[in-house]
Formats: C-alpha cells, sequence, structure tokens
C-alpha cells in the first residue's frame, strides 16, 4: 500500500502524468488492447522521457513494487499492466526520426508501427514489423517481430542497430554490436526482461509501394491451397510474402455480399515489386486453384500495414494459442481443416507466418530469438465483442492447439503466448535459455522485471545455468 507522501513525492519529480485509483483518467489508462485483461495497478507512471523512467523505477524499488512495462499495450497475456503495482507506461515517448542518408530510423518506445511506417514511407523506407499497425513498437520488437517484410529483411530484431535503456538499478545504458553486447544479444527475442527501453534504433531497408491483399477459397478448397502454399512459400523469391489464414469473411466491404460471413481460407500477399511481377509469380495458384474472391493490387505499403486494424479494433476479447513448425504434414493439415471448420466467432482465426529466407540467414547463435530454424510460426486466436463467448473462443483455441501441437517444434513466439508457466518459456528459448538467464543475473539479479514471458536470473551455482561465452 502506497502512503500518500510517496505519491505526492513521486509526483513530483515526474514530468509526465501519474494516475493512481479514483483519478479522473484512471479506468482509461489501465485498459490494454485485449478486454479480457481486467488488471488495477496502484499507480500508472506515463512516462515523458528517460528522466521520467529513472524515477519511476527507483519510486518503484524504494517500495518495493511490481512493475510491469508498457508500450503500445497490445500484448494479448495483457502484460503491460498489473494488478497492485506500477504501470512504468511509455505511450507518451512517441516520436520517429528518420536519417535518410543511413537509412536509420530512431523510434521512441510509446510507439505504434503506424507512426513508423508514416514516417519512414516519406522517404521510401520501412522497417520490418508485424500485420497490424496499431499494434507497439516495443513489444513486437523485444519478442523477435514478423510480418510482410519477414521473408525478405528478417525478424525486425534483424534490423534493430541499438536501444537506450534503463535497468533495474535505475541506471541509464545503450545496448549495441559495440556497447553492452550480451544484453544486446538478450533484447533482441528476450523481450521485456532486462531493463525499460526508452528508444530504439532501426535499419529502415527501401520499401515504397507494394502489390498486396488477400486471396480467399472456400474451406473445400483449404487441403489442396495449403498444400500448393507449403511447396510454394519456401522457394518463391523473398520479395514475396504472404502469411496463411483460416477465417471467416468479414461482413462488410470489399467483400462480396455472398461471401459474408461464410468460412475460408486465405493467403495475404505482399510483394515488393511490380504488379506484372506479382502476377507472373501468382499465375500458378490463380491457374492452379483460382481463388473464390481476390482484393490484391498496389498499394503504398503503409496501406496494406492499416489493413486490418479495422477489423480488429481495441477491445475485443482475445486468447492465444501458439508453435512453431518446422513442416506442414498431410496429417498436420487434416487437423487444421477439422478446426478451421469450427471457427467459433467470425473475428477467430488461424495465422500460419512462413520464417524462411533472411530469417533462416542470420545464425541462431547471434540473437536471443531461437527457433531460426522454424518454417512457420502459427498463432490460433479466439477473438469476440462479446465477454459471454469467453469460454466458447477459449476452448476452440485450446482444442486447436493440442491437436497441432504434437506436430510442432516444441516451443512458440513468445509475442503469441498467453502466461502459460516457466515450461514453455523455458521450451521457447531452448538453448538460448541458460544464456539469458545469466544475462538476466548480471542486469536485474532480484528479477524486478518480471511481469513478461519472464526468464528467472541464474542462481550462483546453478548447475544448469552456466553457460559458454559466445
Ligand atoms: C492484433 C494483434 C496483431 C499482432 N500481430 C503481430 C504480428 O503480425 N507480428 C508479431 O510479431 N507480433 C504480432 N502481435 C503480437 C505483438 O508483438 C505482442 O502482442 C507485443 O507484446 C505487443 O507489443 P506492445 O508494445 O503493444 O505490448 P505491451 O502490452 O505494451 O507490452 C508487452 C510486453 O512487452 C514488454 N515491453 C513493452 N514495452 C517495453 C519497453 N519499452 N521496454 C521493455 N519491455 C517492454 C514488456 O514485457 C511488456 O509486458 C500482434 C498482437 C496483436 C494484439
Amino acid at each position: 500500500m502506497l502512503v500518500q507522501q510517496t505519491i505526492t513525492e513521486f509526483r513530483g519529480q515526474f514530468r509526465g502524468t501519474v494516475f493512481v485509483p479514483g483519478d479522473a483518467g484512471y479506468e482509461d489508462a489501465r485498459k490494454v488492447y485485449n478486454a479480457m485483461i481486467d488488471r488495477k495497478p496502484a499507480l500508472i507512471a506515463q512516462c515523458n522521457d528517460a528522466a521520467d523512467v529513472i524515477a519511476a523505477v527507483r519510486m518503484a524499488k524504494a517500495n518495493t513494487l511490481r512493475v510491469s512495462i508498457r508500450g503500445g499495450g497490445h500484448n494479448a497475456a495483457g502484460l503491460g499492466v498489473c494488478d497492485d503495482g506500477l504501470v512504468i507506461d511509455l505511450s507518451p515517448i512517441r516520436y520517429v526520426r528518420v536519417e535518410p542518408s543511413s537509412r536509420t530510423v530512431r523510434v521512441g518506445a510509446g510507439c505504434r508501427w503506424s507512426d513508423v511506417d508514416h514516417a519512414t514511407h516519406a522517404f521510401g523506407l520501412a522497417v520490418p514489423s508485424g500485420i497490424i499497425s496499431s499494434t507497439g513498437v516495443a513489444g513486437l520488437t523485444l519478442g523477435g517481430g514478423m510480418g510482410h517484410l519477414t521473408r525478405k529483411y528478417g525478424l525486425t530484431i534483424d534490423s534493430l542497430l541499438a536501444v537506450d535503456m534503463v535497468l533495474a538499478d535505475g541506471s541509464f545504458v545503450v545496448a549495441s554490436m559495440e556497447q553492452n553486447e550480451d544484453l544486446f544479444w538478450a533484447v533482441r527475442g528476450g523481450g521485456g526482461n532486462f531493463g525499460v527501453v526508452t528508444s530504439f534504433l532501426f535499419e529502415a531497408h527501401p520499401v515504397h509501394t507494394v502489390c498486396a491483399g488477400p486471396m480467399l477459397w472456400n474451406l473445400e478448397d483449404a487441403g489442396v491451397v495449403m498444400k500448393w502454399y507449403r511447396e510454394f512459400i519456401t522457394q518463391a523469391p523473398e520479395e514475396m510474402n504472404g502469411f496463411f489464414a483460416m477465417m471467416t469473411v468479414p461482413p462488410g466491404p470489399p467483400f462480396p455480399e455472398e461471401l459474408r460471413l461464410r468460412k475460408m481460407c486465405a493467403i495475404v500477399w505482399c510483394y515488393q515489386g511490380s504488379t506484372e511481377e506479382a502476377n507472373a509469380i501468382l499465375r500458378s495458384i490463380r491457374t492452379y486453384r483460382p481463388p473464390a474472391f481476390e482484393h490484391v493490387g498496389s498499394m503504398p505499403f503503409p496501406m496494406l500495414q492499416g489493413m486490418f486494424d479495422g477489423i480488429y479494433p481495441t477491445g475485443l476479447h482475445w486468447y492465444w494459442k501458439a508453435d512453431f513448425f518446422n513442416e506442414l504434414s498431410d496429417g498436420a493439415i487434416a487437423k487444421h481443416l477439422e478446426h478451421a471448420s469450427r471457427l467459433p466467432t467470425w473475428h477467430s482465426t488461424m495465422h500460419l507466418y512462413p520464417m524462411n529466407g533472411k530469417v533462416h540467414r542470420v545464425s541462431e547463435s547471434e540473437t536471443a530469438f531461437s527457433y531460426r530454424d522454424a518454417v512457420w510460426s502459427e498463432v490460433i486466436v479466439g477473438v469476440d465483442s462479446d465477454p459471454a463467448n469467453r469460454e466458447k473462443i477459449i476452448q476452440w483455441a485450446r482444442a486447436y492447439y493440442d491437436a497441432l501441437h504434437p506436430f510442432g517444434a516444441g516451443g512458440a513466439y513468445v509475442n503469441f503466448m498467453m502466461e502459460e508457466g516457466e515450461d514453455r518459456v523455458r521450451a521457447t528459448y531452448r538453448g538460448h535459455y541458460a544464456r539469458l538467464a545469466a544475462i538476466k543475473a548480471k542486469y536485474d539479479p532480484e528479477n524486478f522485471f518480471r511481469v513478461n514471458q519472464n526468464v528467472r536470473p541464474a542462481a550462483l551455482g546453478d548447475d544448469d545455468l552456466h553457460v559458454a561465452p559466445h
């Protein structure tokens, strides 16, 4: 329980906004993207700058408060917010500075990807991110980051050059290949375990207009299309990205009325090049199994990035399950067909993101992301606007996951997981867990930052946690 004097003193050192329960704005400030999450922090500190973050960390430490770190607030497990503790909310730190001559971008830790896409597009550049532009830069990057540019440019962390961070003792550091190299290795996949990132420095890539959009097929064709896709996407030019989806057609334009609310499968393409080249590459599927509907065409990259934002606004109820896969076997495809036919609500979906190309060319030892050999990242998401459907979407996602998990590689992408316990986190970091735990022990020995997919600090003498230097 915080005493009034502590809060008053903290407000005095702080330039941003502080909310405690009962304040006007507290209720809005504690809400996150997933409406299933309903946590009541003791204090929310919306930080204006690194100095505010330092003050917040020191205050939490002095008062032994639990701390969560919030970037864009999109984490499905709600890890940006905590009960009874302090939320270090970076949302006011929202700036993007593009340096076109070096093709680098400095991004404040409160940015959404739409901020970055907007700023970089003016220079014909982009940073690889995800598929929904309202997602936070911070959480997505620290977990790895996969989306429309993954096959060509790799994970988001493969374009990360440096971070500014506030550590658990309140000190400020830069982590990069030149400074605090171990910390830089850890934050590239290790999530929010090591400190509060206040800014990111990215390399940007020449991306401007893309030929992109979804192709849809009836569910009866899904098996054939999936088998075609598993061969195609592992051999296609890396400029061509396409993620596979089991979905229900949204009830509005551009979808034709006769298809609306029908369960279908889809591939969402993104080709970095001309429409003519894209058409030549996609001719094989258009002739082999013509889609029932398609909305593929030339568009500015930010338009693709925001294409699904309207379908998935803040405030829906979400439940996720995920796995990595090395192959998409006939047996796995049969299970996909079975569970896709039971999509419980029209927002619910299953996505398979391809992870080959550049992701595989970066050595596994280079970053903390430990599944570079995986070919697919699967996420099964039960989503609905009605809280009454909570159990329905959870049960569907779990049953789908249980059926596919035996075909999987063992772990899952941390950013697609709910709070699933230490075994799941260990499975996800597998051979890298020991090194992460050792780095955690160096930078956060008391596990001050533990509201995350937590890596516990290696205890001195923990035999299983001794690591060979890389
Ligand atoms: C609709 C939707 C679509 C998505 N699509 C994709 C996708 O295409 N590709 C993909 O890779 N992921 C995707 N994700 C997953 C996304 O990467 C994670 O949910 C991620 O955690 C969101 O980051 P955030 O900053 O918005 O989250 P928050 O909830 O704000 O934070 C999540 C966690 O990240 C850490 N964190 C956040 N900010 C900081 C910081 N400044 N310093 C240190 N740690 C921090 C903390 O551990 C925190 O608990 C999607 C999520 C949603 C909801």
